[in-house]
């Protein structure tokens, strides 16, 4: 039985609202261009193509998705060895190959998984902007 709600809760939508989750958090976590430390227009830089689902709403630091500014980001898909380079030199060639390995999985998210990670970016963003609005909360009183 093939089955696929249209609209709201499709797939095409929990993926955009993923991409919208990890926009965010990527945004708020890192505040330089991974690959130049340029501070201007930065953007979210895949260290693996969007296509490739396993890496593509990853989080974590030392995950596949950092910020960079335009000029980098605009220039990776003609030399991503660039990219690529900076992310061995700051986590290592193991971690690369295995970040590498996730990006190119098969495996195909389910409706359920896709939700689930809703879920957790929902949480990391919240506490983020949580821990972000407590100090200037505290300074206004
Ligand atoms: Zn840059």
């Amino acid at each position: 039985m093939r089955y696929n709600p249209p609209g709201p809760g499709s797939r095409r939508e929990l993926e955009a609202c993923l991409d919208s989750l990890a926009r965010k958090i990527i945004l708020r976590n890192e505040r330089i261009c991974f690959t130049c430390g340029s501070s201007n227009g930065l953007d979210w830089g895949h260290l693996f193509e969007r296509r490739h689902r396993g890496t593509r709403w990853d989080i974590s630091p030392s995950g596949g998705n950092h910020a960079q500014c335009n000029l980098c980001n605009a220039a990776h898909e003609a030399t991503p060895g660039i990219y690529e380079q900076k992310y061995i030199d700051k986590f290592g060639e193991e971690k690369f190959v295995a970040l590498r390995e996730r990006a190119h999985s098969k495996h195909k998210f389910t409706y359920l998984e896709l939700e689930e990670m809703i879920r957790e970016r929902e949480e990391c963003l919240n506490a983020i902007v949580g821990r972000s609005a407590a100090p200037s909360a505290e300074a206004s009183t």
